[in-house]
């Protein structure tokens, strides 16, 4: 893998992630871009106790653009887009509409092919892997920022979730504070730490893995299973089977089955409402453990998918219960999920 660091028009950051080794990337980014002005600010909730990123610059941003203006394609003669390259294999730039920016942390888009056309699940292995290496190489960088508390690297697919660009790309948010759900784990683990003197992590995948109900998938290195709980339609969890904080940790023999595994996942979720069907708009989250948490080495990385869809045509909205009080209402029982998830399999 080749990494070039190189900086856009208005400053920002942008990196290009090569599986050659002997590429050069010195493309310069001509376009007259003003310096990017943000005012991301951070509200406190004080009945909660949790935050809210008030961003209002993002009302301004690039919504549904037509395919020949897309900004994440490569550039061409004539066609300026955030690539300044008229190629590339992966690509990680600094937002021009984050939702968090300077004391209050960071937004970055990751394009994970040039090709407009493609999802995630249409690339091969090698460059599903290269955009790992993407992911834990800005995992890496984000932990050296004193402003960045935690990484969440993520895939929003399909108009329902509300992508606002047809590109395949992904987000990685740098938290400057740790995530009310990741806190919510961390008290979780912790107390079943002081009742059972085992890890909650460890318990819950043996637990799933024994049961063999619910599990969707396993490899020598990964393990997919509904769980137990699910609060969504159809929602995956995938761990490594040897538990590690973040995904700098993960051995190579991980990193190694992980296209193949994954790939499979998202093929089976386009599978799920049966041909015909629009492909299935998903969210893609990978839990990691914020970098300076005391305890932090007890957290197990691991991906949460899952989708909104429920039947062919409906969506699962966020309605009172959810949106008003946090309870989920989930119509479709875990265990059918997971079989279904095992029909769908690829030959
Ligand atoms: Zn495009």
């Amino acid at each position: 893998m080749k990494k070039t660091v190189t900086t856009l028009a208005d400053g920002r950051e942008l990196i290009y992630y090569d599986s050659a080794d002997d590429i050069v990337r010195d493309a310069v980014d001509p376009r007259p871009l003003d310096a990017v002005s943000t005012s991301s600010e951070i509200r406190r909730d004080p009945l909660l106790g949790d935050s809210v990123a008030i961003a209002s610059h993002r009302q301004g941003r690039t919504y549904h653009p037509p395919a020949d203006e897309c900004p994440l394609c490569p550039s061409r003669e004539g066609r300026r887009s955030e690539i300044p390259d008229t190629d590339y294999d992966v690509v990680v730039f600094e937002n021009r509409f984050p939702s968090l920016a300077g004391d209050s942390g960071r937004c970055e888009v990751v394009c994970f092919t040039s090709d407009h056309d493609v999802s995630f699940a249409g690339l091969t292995e090698e460059q599903a892997g290269l955009v790992l290496e993407a992911w834990t190489d800005r995992t890496a960088d984000l932990a050296e920022l004193p402003q960045v508390a935690q990484v969440f690297c993520f895939e929003n697919r399909g108009a329902e979730i509300g992508v606002t660009l047809g590109h395949p790309h992904g987000q990685i948010y740098g938290y400057p504070f740790v995530t009310p759900r990741t806190e919510q784990m961390f008290r979780s683990m912790e107390s079943h730490r002081a009742e059972t003197g085992r890890n909650l992590f460890d318990d819950v995948v043996a637990r799933e893995l024994a049961d063999g109900e619910r599990v969707v998938l396993e490899g020598e290195h990964w393990v997919a299973f509904v769980p137990y709980a699910a609060h969504w339609p159809y929602e995956v969890h995938l761990h490594p089977r040897r538990r590690v904080p973040d995904l700098r940790e993960l051995d190579e023999a991980a990193r190694t089955e992980f296209p193949q595994i994954y790939l499979e996942l998202l093929r089976r979720f386009d599978r799920i409402f049966g041909p015909g069907e629009p492909p299935t708009p998903y969210i893609s989250a990978w839990h990691q453990a914020p970098f300076r948490a005391p305890g932090r080495e007890e957290f197990a990385l691991h991906l949460e998918l899952f989708t909104i869809r429920r039947t062919p045509g409906k969506l699962k909205f966020l309605a009172g219960s959810e949106s008003g009080m946090n309870v989920f209402i989930n119509d479709v029982p875990p265990e059918a999920a997971a079989q279904r998830l095992r029909e769908v399999a690829s030959e």
